[in-house]
């Protein structure tokens, strides 16, 4: 791994650490203390004359650099200076973060275009070293997205957007990821949301506006979508009822061999379907362009959480009507066919889904005249036996989206390490997941699930890989996560043992990642 860096780094194990870190023969001996500085190796860079890490079991930022640099103010700690150079070891605060942000340019958020991407969600703001160790290990070529939360599951987690993107950033740094990274304000609805986190510093935007879309309009029929299509925001949406079918019918759209035509009642369908939806995008997006400024951004649209799959014509109506109002995407999420539970495998015919998403994938590469976008995977968790079909039919115009999953190899850690702590969080997930479940596509049954006394210690992992068990697990996370008595032991364990979490992380996102990686046959 340690090749991977561009840059010198301090090494623990040699007894020239201090020698390294700039200090000389003739340094007093006071500062000869930081031989004993235990660095992590993969967080130390140095920057002209600048050298940084992370030390010690808790964690101090350590900024070594001449007595007279700049870059010391905007750190805060104590320092003790010595022949000249300056030693601080501070917090890993807000102050100190962004002061290693203004020295170390790859630990802010930025742009990642099209590239093959994933996005690692973590509920608990420790697992972005074993995102990182994994990305390494599946052998490159894979943009990473290691801040991503929805607003729905930052409140159920009780942290903020900038606490989302710190504790992320934190993980980029110790592990050393400069290869950059993007930062995913995951299913925004309002323009509040939005605010929230551009002033917290993402840079990459998911509009869901699923609240918007008429999952009814698939089993209406043609006089229902008459009188449903006078009512969509034709003024919101720039364009007149009559224009729409100028522009749709009687022509084919064309996306790379596949042939789509819209009549009247599939053009009426897909209007009166995510009219609305599109509408909401187009408020969102300008909202959003006004408060970047001149900032970069990039915007994801998905109506994944959703009934009804979207249809290729609907995809096209989407695509079209976005492109018309100005907004531009990244990538976008359709509703795929087939159900996406949390945490669990594609539950469909994979060869169907193989089939839709070749459509959707030549749409995405084609329709649009500004360029192909990504199409977005999302619920992507554990998604195994489709992912060589999407990198296939997209190739590698893809990203993956995951998040409950990290939460789970937490508990992988936590069945390993504090067997009775599993256990308690098990039952009480198990009281909770007839509420909690409600706000996800999930299906398993208590009935199914076995109770936490039937199962010996050194069985309890293997309950991560049953299907019940491991939804239940899976939406209840925000009712354990809101328990101080589970919160702080699950959080102390993972602190206290960092590397098997991450060791647990790099051996589950490998699966993930592998079939991801350059552009999947690219
Ligand atoms: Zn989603």
């Amino acid at each position: 791994m340690g090749d991977r860096k561009r840059v010198k780094a301090m090494d623990r194990s040699t007894p020239q650490a201090g020698h390294r870190m700039g200090l000389t023969e003739n340094t007093p001996a006071a500062l000869l203390t930081l031989n004993s500085l235990d660095v992590r190796s993969n967080s130390a860079v140095s920057v002209e004359d600048t050298e940084v890490g992370l030390v010690g079991s808790d964690q101090n930022v350590a900024v070594l650099a001449p007595s007279k640099s700049r870059v010391l103010s905007g750190f805060e700690g104590e320092s003790s200076a010595a022949g000249g150079s300056t030693l601080l070891l501070g917090p890993m605060n807000a102050t100190n973060l962004n002061a290693l942000r203004d020295l170390l340019p790859w630990l802010r958020p930025r742009p990642l275009g099209t590239r093959t991407s994933a996005g690692f969600g973590d509920r608990l703001g420790l697992a972005t070293p074993g995102h990182v160790m994994a990305l390494r290990a599946a052998g490159g070529g894979l943009a990473p997205i290691f801040a991503q939360q929805s607003i729905r599951e930052m409140e159920r987690t009780g942290r903020s957007p900038k606490e989302v993107l710190d504790e992320a950033t934190w993980g980029v740094f110790a592990e050393g990821w400069q290869e950059g990274f993007g930062a995913d304000a995951d299913h925004l609805k309002t323009a509040e949301d939005i605010d929230t986190c551009v002033a917290a510093g993402y840079g990459f935007f998911t509009f869901d506006p699923g609240e918007y879309v008429d999952d009814g309009a698939e089993a209406s029929g043609a006089s229902a979508l008459r009188t449903a299509l006078e009512d969509l925001p034709w003024q919101d949406l720039e364009v007149l009822p009559a224009d729409l079918k100028r522009r749709y019918l009687d022509r084919a759209f064309e996306a790379d061999g596949h042939e789509i035509r819209f009549d009247n009642l599939s053009l009426a369908r897909a209007a009166v379907k995510y009219g609305a939806a599109v509408a909401r995008v187009v408020r969102l997006y300008r909202h959003l362009q006004a408060a970047m400024g001149e900032r970069d951004f990039e915007v994801e649209v998905s109506v994944d959480e959703t009934e009804s799959p979207t249809t290729h014509a609907q995809h096209i109506y989407i695509a079209t009507e976005l492109r018309r109002l100005g907004v531009r995407w990244v990538s976008l999420a359709p509703r795929y066919v087939g159900r996406f539970e949390k945490g669990v495998d594609y539950m469909g015919d994979v060869a169907g889904f193989e089939e839709d998403i070749e459509v959707h994938a030549a749409i995405a590469r084609t329709v649009s005249p500004n360029g192909p976008y990504k199409l977005s995977l999302h619920s992507g968790s554990d998604k195994f036996s489709i992912y060589p079909a999407f990198v296939r039919q997209t190739r590698g115009l893809a990203h993956l989206k995951t998040a409950g999953t990290s939460y789970l190899e937490a508990l992988r850690t936590v069945a390993a390490l504090d067997p009775d702590l599993f256990r308690e969080i098990y039952d009480f997930s198990r009281g909770r997941y007839e509420e909690d479940r409600s706000s996800y596509h999930v299906s398993a049954s208590l009935e199914r699930a076995v109770k936490r006394e039937d199962v010996p210690n050194e069985e309890l992992s293997a309950l991560l890989e049953r299907f019940d068990e491991r939804e239940i697990l899976h939406v209840t996370f925000g009712s354990v996560l809101k328990e101080a008595r589970f919160r702080d032991r699950l959080l102390g364990l993972l602190r206290e043992h960092p590397d098997h979490y991450a060791a647990d992380l790099e051996k589950h996102f490998l699966r993930h990642l592998e079939p991801f990686a350059n552009g999947g046959s690219r």
